[in-house]
């Protein structure tokens, strides 16, 4: 199984990697959304995208929605990470096409219930 880590920082992206790594995952990491898209273009197919919504360059949402608009990725699951203070976000991230949605501050439990319900195979 494969993960992609799209998030502007390196604190979460070197958490979640190291979660992802302990559940067998290869974890590939981007630091915007256009550096995730670019990774679903060059570097999958990814069982599952972490797409943190407030990045520079490019938002979460805005790849979440380019991601979607692209048949080649409809296998991937894509989970959008946003904040408690921003649970507005969560139906617009559904809408956008997301599988499911992680609200920080979150932990290994967190995650991979999440992971669960977005349909990821073998957790
Ligand atoms: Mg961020």
């Amino acid at each position: 199984m494969r993960a992609l880590v799209v998030d502007d920082s390196r604190f979460i992206r070197n958490y979640l990697h190291s979660l992802f790594a302990e559940h067998g995952f290869e974890c590939i990491e981007a630091g915007d959304g256009q550096q995730g898209l670019d990774c679903l273009r060059t570097s999958g197919p990814f069982t599952v995208a972490l797409v943190d919504w407030n990045m520079p360059v490019m938002s979460g949402i805005e790849m979440l929605q380019a991601a979607r608009a692209d048949h080649a990725f409809d296998d991937t699951r894509i989970v959008m990470v946003t904040t408690e203070a921003e649970n507005d976000h969560i139906e617009a991230a559904l809408e956008a096409g997301a599988d499911e949605y992680l609200v920080k501050p979150f932990d290994e439990a967190g995650l991979f219930d999440k992971l669960r319900m977005a349909g990821v195979a073998e957790l």
